[in-house]
């Protein structure tokens, strides 16, 4: 058994609100959503980070972000949206499996807090 969290809501043995799901990426909601709508773009393979993803299998992280924009799309938010990706200890990354937040449904702050 993995212990990484995200392979675990991919395999469906830790349950999630599926929202998309493609051949090689998931998406599901954030449990502590810090906008109307926060979902969670992975790919399906443990990847720890946009830095590991990029130099791995660029092609699967262009699928990511194609994945992010059509969850957008979906949600309905033709305001604009935010994506993000938390990346080491200083991004503040919590998860230690490649996930994009998408953010929207209100208006987006900047600097984030
Ligand atoms: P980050 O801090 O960028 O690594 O983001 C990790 C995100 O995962 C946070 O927004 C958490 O709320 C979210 N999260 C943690 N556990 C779960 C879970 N079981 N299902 C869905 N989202 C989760």
């Amino acid at each position: 058994m993995t212990a990484c969290l995200f392979c675990r809501i991919v395999t469906g043995e830790v349950p999630a609100q599926v929202v998309r799901e493609g051949d090689r990426t998931l998406a599901f909601r954030d449990v502590n959503p810090q906008a109307p709508t926060h979902v969670l773009v992975v790919p399906k393979a443990h990847h720890a980070d946009v830095a590991a993803l990029t130099d791995a299998d660029p092609a699967l992280l262009a699928d990511v972000l194609a994945a992010a924009v059509a969850v957008a799309r979906d949600e309905g938010l033709d305001g604009g949206f935010r994506l993000v990706s938390n990346t080491g200890a200083d991004g503040g990354q919590t998860v230690g499996h490649l996930h994009v937040h998408v953010l929207g449904g209100r208006a987006m702050g900047w600097p984030p807090g």
